[in-house]
């Protein structure tokens, strides 16, 4: 029973591999060293466990949580596996258990949490029992970028150099900071084989739309799904319990989640949701950590997500057991002004800050997408696909303008202004609207005034959001949310940089919404 398959079935009771898991259990298998990336529920674990059975010796296993790794030696034993654990949560008696497997040199696969390695006599002992490979869940610990850092995931450097054994590293943090940390600290003067694999979930299809009236858009996609399991996502609190409420008149089973309710009423919430068909929750993204229901059929946002990586987590526990799922995720400029402002407002570093901002663009760039949405994705996250077929985009094509005038004049109302007003106000310049606050500004008299009367509001509001989208403007925290221009506009003013912008003002969209089913 030593070939891959065969342990495959026999041992973890699969008949096939995911993609990706092949490749790299026989580069794990090999002992080359692996830094392999795979979105959470892609299967890691399987890269590491398979290998460790068809080497020689001892595989140790670093990972942070601690609850993961008992699981994992517990369904590991029960498929007849000698594997352990030397963590704080052991009892006396498991730990003696590992200690004489590992002196009667039957452990296969020795879990060990990162604190391990600082205390006295681990590393020792470690030198001793034959290692022979070292496999690092959740290897992102190790960036001190990265917002798990784990202090003793450095040692782990220090532990491949005294044995020489290879490293297998795995992660679902796909940036590329990250990933060039995780080479320099955990394969230091060498470099590892690269996996990133698994990213797609074909099933899933990819939407987006412009918040128009969001609860009848959350609504009408619930009403053609009725009886599905479902889950939307809400930006507050109060919105889940609204919303669950106007589900629930509207004759859907569905209840609401967020993380101001007692510890018991979630995890009722969660049990039901778990047990019972055909329910919705209406959550805010407190919900989800430990959900594993296969059978949700669709996630809708009524709420743009804070980044990309958020929205792929949250669209993610769509259609697990494979079957299609749909997904629906609403964004406006109040999103756009929102996440911009969390952002600025956090306590997090000037750096960390800009990167934040740099995933929110990431995602503006995948709600504002001309072409596939799959493929926008995809190629964030390192992996390449042409269109998909399978996404709103590839469904109907959208139909785009040059919008390199209408964004010139925008920018120049939004300066003559001298940055100091938000779009509604803009948009009143554009249009030649001589509101009471135009008149009190005199802002009748700029030039800019009424150049914008070939587009009508709405269509300006799609100009707007598209900027914000673009982060060709923010708004300004100290002014109260007043649009600045940002650097990456600077060439459009100046002429030389065209931009293509989508027709599908709010206005458009409402004439080509579906008949509801
Ligand atoms: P993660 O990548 O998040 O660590 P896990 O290793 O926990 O993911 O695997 C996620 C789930 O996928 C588990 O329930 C596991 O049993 C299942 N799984 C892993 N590999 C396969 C496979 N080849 N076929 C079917 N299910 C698999």
């Amino acid at each position: 029973m030593t070939d891959p398959s065969s342990l495959l079935r026999e041992v973890f009771g699969f008949d096939d591999f995911r993609p990706g898991q092949g490749e790299i259990v026989e580069a794990v298998t090999a002992g080359r060293d692996v830094l392999a990336i795979m979105p959470t529920g892609g299967g890691k674990s399987l890269c590491y466990q398979l290998p460790a059975l068809l080497r020689s010796g001892v595989t140790v296993v670093i990972s942070p949580l601690i609850a993961l790794m008992r699981d994992q030696v517990r369904a590991l034993r029960a498929a007849g596996v000698e594997a352990g654990a030397l963590t704080s949560g052991n009892t006396e008696e498991e730990t003696d258990a590992v200690w004489n497997a590992i002196h009667e040199g039957r452990l296969k696969l020795l879990y060990l949490a990162p604190e391990r390695l600082a205390a006295g006599g681990t590393m020792d002992m470690l030198g001793r029992i034959g290692v022979s490979l070292i496999a690092v869940d959740e290897a992102h610990c190790v960036s001190q970028w990265g917002h798990d850092f784990r202090p003793d995931y450095l040692r782990i450097g220090e532990l491949r150099s005294m044995l020489d054994v290879p490293v297998a590293a795995f992660t679902a943090t796909a940036d590329a900071e990250t990933r060039e940390e995780i080479i320099a600290r955990l394969f230091p003067g060498r470099s590892p084989e690269q996996f990133l694999r698994g990213f797609d979930r074909p099933n899933i299809h990819l939407a987006f739309a412009a918040k128009d009236s969001p609860r009848r858009q959350i609504m009408e996609f619930a009403a053609a799904r009725k009886g599905q399991s479902g889950i939307v996502y809400c930006g507050t609190r109060a919105k889940t319990e609204t919303l669950a409420q106007a589900l629930r008149e509207a004759g859907h089973a569905a209840i609401h989640y967020h993380g101001g309710m007692e510890a018991d009423a979630r995890r009722g919430a969660e049990t039901r949701f778990q047990q019972e068909d055909g329910l919705i929750v209406v959550a805010t993204v407190a919900f989800g950590m430990g959900v594993d229901k296969p059978d949700i059929r669709w996630v809708a946002h009524a709420d743009l997500p804070k980044s990309i990586e958020a929205y792929y987590q949250e669209i993610g526990r769509a259609g697990r057991d494979g079957a299609p799922a749909e997904t629906l995720t609403l964004f406006g400029p109040d999103d756009i002004r929102l996440r911009r402002s969390q952002i600025d407002e956090g306590l997090a570093p000037p750096e960390r800050r800009m990167a934040d901002h740099g995933r929110l663009n990431a995602l503006l760039g995948l709600a504002e997408a001309l072409e596939c949405r799959r493929s926008t994705l995809l190629r964030y996250f390192g992996e390449s696909e042409i269109s998909c077929g399978r996404c709103d985009l590839c469904d109907k094509p959208a139909e785009v303008f040059d919008g390199t005038e209408a964004v010139r004049k925008a920018l120049s109302a939004i300066l003559r202004t001298e940055e100091w007003f938000g779009a509604g106000h803009l948009i009143d310049i554009l249009t030649g609207n001589e509101t009471e606050k135009v008149r009190a500004r005199g802002h009748e008299g700029l030039p800019t005034f009424g150049v914008g009367r070939d587009l009508k509001r709405p269509e300006w509001q799609a100009v707007f959001r598209q900027m914000m989208g673009h982060d060709l403007i923010r708004p300004n925290p100290d002014r109260h949310g007043a649009l600045t221009m940002t650097e990456r506009a600077r060439p459009i003013l100046r002429g030389e940089e065209a931009i293509t912008l989508r027709k599908d003002s709010i206005a458009a969209s409402k004439a080509r919404r579906p008949a509801v089913k």
